[in-house]
This record gives structure tokens, C-alpha cells and sequence, in this order.
């Protein structure tokens, strides 16, 4: 028999009465003896524990293969467990959707998952295996920053297919990318950093004066886009232990060594593109500052491009008139803009390239086989300033809970109708009206932006205007956070409670200019790999 110590309820849907309180009473009860699992039906609750719980070892995954969900303590295992059954027994797909606030634990859920199944299943196919462990190393890198919620928080989302094959071992995996937040290379508020690899790549190179050389790399407080001055001091050694992890994750994923060493080129040359100071001419064009002068040539080596060719493209824009290029020089904002646009585009484009290499290397190839499918999404977010990722992650998290209220509720609440079981109506958040205004053409939240964003000379104020105007009697809608912030915020009434959103800046980031005429040289490249990536077709 199981010797467990009962504490709190452990299926809540078993309470007398539901509500918000005895909820909050219950996990809290249960926390505070380290039982961070609770499940309402089928559904796991996990409350962070932020530090190490001894539940996670072998023998737990053995306590819990097998065993049929609800007979043991509530624990993530058991939810594997259950959705892999349904696999096997009944051969249908199934998916594991996890949501939660930034910092809640959506990832290390999501790893713990991928290690249960892995262990289950782990006599046979390990290759593979390690390979989609390995998977996530890179993508944490490439894809995870310190924000003030969370030191490893993931700055995309992602939704993992384990695929299994006839006898049920895991054969592969398909992973699909979401909206990564691209402002972060060039930009991060007080006491938030840069993508980890960045410094991982740095501080390698204070202990690696050959890699140091070949990838030009400085001391970390050189870049101006790693905001060394408001963070704690980098770790090099933690770094650079990091970076040999990340290394060796690039072997186990059978990247070449021209397409790893390609892609420390192009992080590189994203920092020194962030060094580039620029200088006013007259105020029409601009031009290099004299200290400028090394960066240029530095990127130029590391991109494979003529010198000239990057000055073209970092001074001026090219407009095709009827077939005719005409060159129009950038004036200084618009080039200090235009380079930020650059950095954001090269690594966006090797994010994706990483993520298509991880799925040809882990990809099992034939369809049709099963999968079990983990969504790991970034969670709800309200800071004390909020921008145009924000507004993306919380109607991404708008629309999950749309999906949850639905396949919940009100599908369980038909089923019962149908059957005619007696049942007393539960009332959920009906979010729809939120969702409405986001998204629902023909004007929304959305719909005007992109308006604005088709006018030559469109405005985040414009912008501001027209959804103050448009939606100023809306339910969901607020007008700034008061009377003084009219001219610069709107506010959204999420599910998840009001956020305040800075209009300032969504023009510009939802245009995301596409950056052309780098690629097209790009593609004209001395280095093969930054050949190669131009080309690259999303
Ligand atoms: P999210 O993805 O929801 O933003 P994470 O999964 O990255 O959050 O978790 C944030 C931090 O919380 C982790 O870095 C880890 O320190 C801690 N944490 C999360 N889950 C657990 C757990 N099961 N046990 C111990 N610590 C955890
Ligand atoms: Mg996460």
C-alpha cells in the first residue's frame, strides 16, 4: 500500500464547495509540506516550488509506469503516463497543453515530461533521445533570457511532437517554433539580459583566445548589446561551462562544423552591429563615426561582405522605382533603426534556421505515426511597462484559454446533456469579448495597426488615436492608465487581469522591415554558411 501523507485534497474536484478561496487555501496547504501537485479532474495544478523536491527520480518514474492516472499521488509522471497509455491502448494522439503566468514553470514542466517519457521507453532508440534532450540545450540558449520574473524565461513559444513508432518507442520529434521576441537582441529593460548564447559566446571567448581572435570577440562590457551595466556581473566560467554544453549539443545534432562556427560568426557580428555609433551629416544622411571604422571592417570579415557593400547597406536604403534604384540616404535615426532592424533579422533567421536543422536531425520521417504533443508557450505577462510583445504573448495566451474554456467546460457540459447526467452549470470566464476586440475584423486592435502600418508616414500616435476613437465605449477597452497617459497608452482587459500597453513602437516592430537588400548579399557571401542562411526559405 502506499504510504503517502494525505494532506489538503488532492482532486479538488472532490471539495464541497469550489471557489476561488478554498482553491488558494488548499494549494497553499499542500505547498507548504512540498506537494506542489493538485490535480481538478484531469487537469495537474503545480505550484513553482523554486527549489529542488526529490520527486523526479527513477524510482518515481517507476512508481508511476503503469499505473492508471488518479491512483497515485497527483504528480506530472502520472499525466505522461496517462496521455502515453492513450497512445498505446487506443492508438489516438494526445497533447499536453501548459499555461501559466512567465516563471511559473511551463518549461521545466515541459522537460520533465520529455525525461519521462524518455525513460520509459529507454531501452531501445537513446540516440534519439539524447538528440531531442540535446534539442532543447540549443533552443534554451538561442531562445531563453533573464527577465526580472524569471532568470531562464523562454522568449518563444514552442510545441514539441514526440512521435512513437510501431512497438511505441519514441522515434523523433517535431518541433514547431512561435514568436520569438526579437526586440531583445538590440534592446532589454533594467536587470534583463540578452539571449543567454550571447554571453556564453563572449565569456567562452575570455577563456579561448584562438576562438577569441577568429571571432573577433571582446570582454563583455564592450558590447553595447549586452547591457553589462545594469545586470550583475557576467560568470564567465558558468558561461563558458554553458557554452561547451551548447557545443556539444550542436555534435549530437549533427551540425557541420562550417554551419557552428557560422553561426558564432553571425552572433558576433549582431554585437558589433549594436557598436555602431553613427554620425549626423546636415541632417538629411549620416555617416560612420571615426571610431565606427573597425566594427565595419570586423563585420564585413565575419559576414563575408565587401566593405562597401555593408556601408551601402547600413547608410542607405534602396527604393526600386519602376525598375530604376534610386539610393536615399538614411538620416541618423533611421540608420541607428535600420542597423537594429539588421542585428533582429539575422538572428531571427538563425533561430529558425537552428530549429529547421534540430527537425531534420530529429525528424522521423514517415507520417502517420503517433504523437504525444507538448505546448510550451510563454505565459501571461504584466510588467510595469508593457510593449507590442506583450500584447502578442497575452492574446496568445487570450486565445489558449479560449481553447481550455472550451474543451473543458463547455464540451464536458455537452457530453453530460447528452447523456443526460445531472450536473450544476459551471460558470467559466467567458473570454470572447477580449478576444473580439483583438482580433475580430473588420476593426480590431490588430486591424487598425496594420493600417497604420500601410501609411507612408503612419504613427503610433495616429494609431493610438484611431483605437481610442474606435473602441472608447468597448468593455475591454481603457483609455490609458489615467487622465495623463492618454496620449501614450491603451489598456487591455484580459482574463487574466488589465494590462496597461505603451503604444510606442508598434508601428515600427509590427512592420518589421524586411531586410532585403542584406540577404541579397548575403547570398553573395565569401562564407558559405552565411551563404547558405540568406538563401534559407521559411
Ligand atoms: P516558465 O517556463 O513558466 O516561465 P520555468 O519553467 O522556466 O517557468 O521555471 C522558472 C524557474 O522555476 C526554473 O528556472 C526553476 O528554477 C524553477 N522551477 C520550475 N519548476 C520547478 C520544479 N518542478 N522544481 C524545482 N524548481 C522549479
Ligand atoms: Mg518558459
Amino acid at each position: 500500500m502506499e504510504n503517502v501523507l494525505r494532506i489538503g485534497i488532492s482532486d479538488m474536484t472532490e471539495m464541497s464547495e469550489i471557489n476561488e478561496l478554498g482553491i488558494n487555501e488548499n494549494l497553499n496547504l499542500r505547498y507548504c509540506s512540498d506537494i506542489i501537485y493538485t490535480y481538478t479532474g484531469s487537469i495537474l495544478i503545480a505550484v513553482n516550488p523554486y527549489k529542488p523536491i526529490n520527486i523526479f527520480n527513477k524510482e518515481y518514474v517507476k512508481k508511476y509506469h503503469g499505473c492508471n492516472f488518479g491512483v497515485l499521488e497527483p504528480h506530472v509522471f502520472a499525466l505522461a503516463e496517462a496521455a502515453y497509455k492513450s497512445i498505446v491502448d487506443d492508438q489516438v494522439n494526445q497533447s499536453c497543453v501548459i499555461s501559466g503566468e512567465s516563471g511559473a514553470g511551463k518549461t521545466e514542466t515541459t522537460k520533465l515530461i520529455l525525461q519521462y517519457l524518455c525513460s520509459i521507453t529507454s531501452n531501445v532508440s537513446s540516440w534519439v533521445q539524447q538528440q531531442i534532450l540535446e534539442a532543447n540545450t540549443i533552443l534554451e540558449a538561442f531562445g531563453n533570457a533573464k527577465t526580472i520574473r524569471n532568470d531562464n524565461s523562454s522568449r518563444f513559444g514552442k510545441f514539441m511532437q514526440v512521435c512513437f513508432d510501431e512497438i511505441n518507442c519514441i522515434k523523433g520529434c517535431i518541433i514547431q517554433d512561435y514568436l520569438l521576441e526579437k526586440s531583445r537582441i538590440t534592446f532589454q529593460s533594467d536587470g534583463e539580459r540578452n539571449y543567454h548564447v550571447m554571453y556564453q559566446l563572449v565569456a567562452h571567448g575570455q577563456t579561448n583566445q584562438q576562438m577569441a581572435e577568429d571571432l573577433h570577440l571582446r570582454a563583455p562590457e564592450y558590447f553595447k548589446y549586452l547591457n553589462t551595466s545594469n545586470t550583475e556581473k557576467i560568470d564567465i566560467n558558468f558561461e563558458s561551462a554553458k557554452f561547451d554544453a551548447l557545443t556539444m549539443a550542436f555534435t549530437v545534432l549533427q551540425l557541420q562544423q562550417y554551419s557552428i562556427d557560422g553561426v558564432f560568426k553571425i552572433l558576433s557580428s549582431i554585437l558589433w552591429l549594436g557598436n555602431i555609433a553613427f554620425e549626423d551629416i546636415d541632417g538629411e544622411g549620416c555617416d560612420f563615426s571615426p571610431a565606427d571604422h573597425e566594427a565595419i571592417v570586423i563585420i564585413s570579415k565575419l559576414l563575408g561582405l565587401k566593405c562597401s557593400d555593408l556601408q551601402k547597406v547600413l547608410l542607405v536604403r534602396q527604393i526600386n522605382v519602376r525598375g530604376n534604384i534610386t539610393e536615399i540616404p538614411l538620416k541618423l535615426q533611421e540608420a541607428i533603426e535600420n542597423r537594429h532592424a539588421m542585428a533582429k533579422a539575422l538572428y531571427s533567421k538563425t533561430f529558425t534556421w537552428l530549429v529547421t536543422k534540430i527537425n531534420i536531425c530529429t525528424n522521423p520521417g514517415q507520417d502517420g505515426s503517433n504523437f504525444l504533443g507538448v505546448l510550451d508557450i510563454f505565459g501571461f505577462e504584466n510588467f510595469t511597462k508593457n510593449s507590442f510583445e506583450q500584447l502578442c504573448i497575452n492574446y496568445t495566451n487570450e486565445k489558449l484559454h479560449k481553447f481550455f474554456n472550451h474543451y473543458v467546460f463547455a464540451l464536458e457540459q455537452s457530453i453530460y446533456m447528452e447523456e443526460e447526467i445531472l450536473f450544476t452549470h459551471v460558470e467559466f470566464t467567458d473570454n470572447s469579448q477580449c478576444l473580439e476586440i483583438i482580433e475580430k475584423p473588420p476593426r480590431c486592435v490588430f486591424k487598425i495597426l496594420t493600417e497604420q502600418c500601410h501609411m507612408p508616414k503612419g504613427s503610433d500616435s495616429a494609431y493610438l488615436n484611431n483605437m481610442h476613437s474606435e473602441f472608447e465605449f468597448h468593455p475591454n477597452y481603457i483609455k490609458g492608465s489615467d487622465r495623463r497617459h492618454w496620449e501614450s497608452e491603451f489598456g487591455i482587459k484580459h482574463y487574466a487581469g488589465c494590462v496597461i500597453y505603451t503604444v510606442d513602437g508598434f508601428v515600427e516592430k509590427n512592420r518589421d522591415v524586411q531586410q532585403d537588400v542584406l540577404f541579397d548579399y548575403m547570398s553573395r557571401s565569401e562564407d558559405a554558411f552565411v551563404k547558405d542562411l540568406s538563401q534559407y526559405q521559411f
